[in-house]
């Protein structure tokens, strides 16, 4: 039986970052809003004495559990796709703060580029640049639109750092100075400069002083405990939906949190959207919340998931071209470079921060001349500080043999004279590449888990072994004695990148083109908001959390308007 519950405003399907920015700018502007979570509530004294590797790091502690709900993948539409199982390869927040939880904090805000890709592409370089199958699009927002919004993020995240010369241009510093140059970050900076490159200090969410929001949340200064990414922060000193916007939202009187909540369908009249249906995953009670706004905040595979079981929108098919809804999916690969190992230096290895290093953007977006190269787009060359744990690390020189006496002298000799310099790359999107339900598998509760169907294209290679060889460049330039370079496999082998996932719910300048429009509303169902990752419709260059966000207080803006004017499109059909 399902219990009926009073009509709310609004109704948020999930209380990770998208989640959290929706409740606080909505409760602030006096609407009530239901936030439902189908993990448990967290707070800040959960994280007390946590610097546990095997607990957070290794067995996944803060993720969802991959045997009761997960994802099924395939490389090719020939293929049958395959549960994933494995907790090394697929990780998801679940609980408040979402994947928010144990995030790194690494907070780069994507380049102009990205926004127009397509239209700024073909002015430069012709149509001909794009191969065939690639379906790159512009996103229906320019930089300069963004812009305010990934200032709002910045601010309430109290992000460190220092402006990136070569970055799309900031109306404001960021709010805290960045965190500190630990000597390997200093030979960074020194090998880029020599090389003629425009090193700067990689703007965080691990925040160097002690700061104070404009919604009045303190967020305390970093301790570079290095407990962070996969881990939360004992010190409050990490930006979190639960240290941020969560207490924003209850603050107001107008928030209610409903935790061990998991939605499975949208309810939807052919128009618009009434409501969702959610289970308590402790009784299975089943409840019906109505409201006059759905939000879906759930992360890109729930996002997709919700809207493909309830029905809504038209199903992408890659045979036809045909249908939006799970279009465009991208994974982002991430960890392809060098890793240098120097024998008269030694590092402290334990200190850092989920996003303390150094990076420069010379070959990103178009930053440079592509006239005479096979591929578009590019990555960012970074160095990382993150503190090698020793159970989940254990960096030698490729060769060295897994077991026995060599093994062990060189693990204990490396351990502190290596640095590993990575190139971050933007992943473009294919017709083939897509969200779909999977004929075969189900969750607990009898619905067909997502199914992924991905692999890399001859240009994401080819942008790799570009990039990869200007990772070599900088460690070689930094003094290493011997250099191994971290090749990207041929095939993409189903290990998920930190939720670096993108599409299948993308935005756009035209129902024709897209799911939503800028404001992340759905163009055919006005009441229904979809926010997350899910709206990009490829995969920028680096960490996608500041761009999530930003579209998330721009959402948010629309709702507020949408209400005010008693609905209606935001953004009128091209
Ligand atoms: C280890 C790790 C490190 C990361 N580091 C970085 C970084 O350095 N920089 C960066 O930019 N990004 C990073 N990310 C990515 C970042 O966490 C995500 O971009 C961000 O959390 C996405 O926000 P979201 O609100 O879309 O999803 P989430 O934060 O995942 O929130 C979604 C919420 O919805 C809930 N939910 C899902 N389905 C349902 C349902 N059916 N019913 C009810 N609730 C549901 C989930 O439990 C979750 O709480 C990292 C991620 C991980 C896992
Ligand atoms: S490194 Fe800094 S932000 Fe990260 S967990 Fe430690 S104290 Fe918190």
């Amino acid at each position: 039986m399902v219990t009926k519950l009073p009509k709310v405003d609004i109704v948020t399907t999930g209380m990770g970052w998208t989640g959290g920015i929706v409740a606080a700018e909505l409760t602030k502007a006096g609407y009530h809003v239901v936030g439902l979570e189908r993990g448990v509530e967290r707070s800040i004294e959960d994280y007390l004495h946590g610097h546990d590797e095997l607990k957070y790091n290794i067995h996944k502690e803060l993720m969802q559990k991959l045997t009761k709900d997960t994802i099924t993948f395939r490389n090719t539409l020939n293929d049958a796709a395959k549960p994933v199982r494995d907790e090394g390869a697929f990780v998801v927040g679940t609980g408040t703060g979402g994947g928010g939880a144990h995030w790194g904090g690494q907070t780069y805000r994507y380049f102009p580029y990205d926004f127009q890709i397509r239209s700024k592409t073909i002015e430069k370089y012709g149509e001909s640049k794009i191969p065939a199958g690639v379906t790159i699009q512009d996103w229906g927002i320019s930089y300069d639109e963004i812009e305010p919004y990934y200032a709002k993020f910045e601010q309430m995240a109290g992000i460190s750092g220092e402006p990136d010369p070569l970055a799309g241009h900031r109306s404001i510093d960021y709010p805290t100075p960045p965190l500190k140059k630990l000597p390997q970050m200093k030979m960074f900076h020194e090998a880029a400069e020599k090389l003629g490159y425009h090193p700067f200090v990689v703007p965080t969410a691990n925040v160097s002083e002690s700061y104070t929001n404009p919604d009045g949340e303190t967020l305390n200064a970093c301790q570079y405990c290095a407990f962070c990414g996969n881990y939360g922060c004992e010190y409050g000193a990490k930006a979190d939906p639960i240290v941020t916007v969560i207490p924003t939202a209850k603050k107001t009187g107008n928030f209610e949190l409903r935790t061990n909540s998991i939605v499975t369908r949208v309810l939807y009249d052919g128009t618009k959207a009434t409501g969702v249906l959610y289970k308590d995953t402790r009784t299975g009670e089943e409840f019906e919340q109505p409201a006059d706004l759905v939000v879906l905040t759930s992360y890109i595979f729930n996002n997709v998931r919700l809207l493909l079981l309830s029905g809504i929108g038209k199903p992408y098919n890659p045979k036809t071209g045909e249908g939006i809804i799970g279009k465009n999916y991208t994974d982002h690969h991430t960890i392809t470079g060098a890793i240098g190992y120097f024998e008269e230096k030694k590092f402290n290895s334990y200190i850092g921060t989920g996003s303390l290093g150094s990076a420069f953007n010379d070959f990103n977006a178009d930053n440079f001349d592509h006239a005479n190269l096979d591929f578009i787009h590019g990555g960012q060359i970074e160095m990382h500080l993150m503190g090698n744990e020793p159970i989940a690390n254990n960096p030698a020189p490729f060769g060295t043999p897994t077991w026995g006496k060599e093994f062990k002298k060189n693990s204990l000799h490396y351990f502190y004279r290596n640095v590993t310099v990575v190139s971050q790359r933007a992943i473009l999107p294919h017709k083939d590449h897509y969200l779909d339900l999977d004929p075969t598998y189900t969750d607990d509760y009898g619905d067909p888990l997502i199914r992924v169907t991905f692999d890399y294209t001859e240009m994401d290679h080819k942008r790799n072994e570009f990039l990869v060889e200007k990772c070599n460049e900088v460690v070689k330039e930094m003094g290493a004695d011997i250099i191994d370079t971290i090749p990207m496999a041929e095939h993409f082998g189903g290990r998920f990148t930190f939720q670096h996932d993108g599409g299948g719910v993308i935005m756009g300048d035209s129902p024709d083109n897209s799911a939503v429009n800028n404001y992340m509303q759905m163009w055919d169902v006005d009441n229904l908001f979809v926010c997350g990752a899910s709206a990009f419709p490829h995969f920028g260059p680096t960490n996608p959390t500041p761009t999530v966000g930003a579209l998330a207080y721009r959402a948010a803006e629309g709702m507020i308007e949408y209400l005010k004017n008693g609905g209606g499109p935001l953004v009128s059909k091209k």
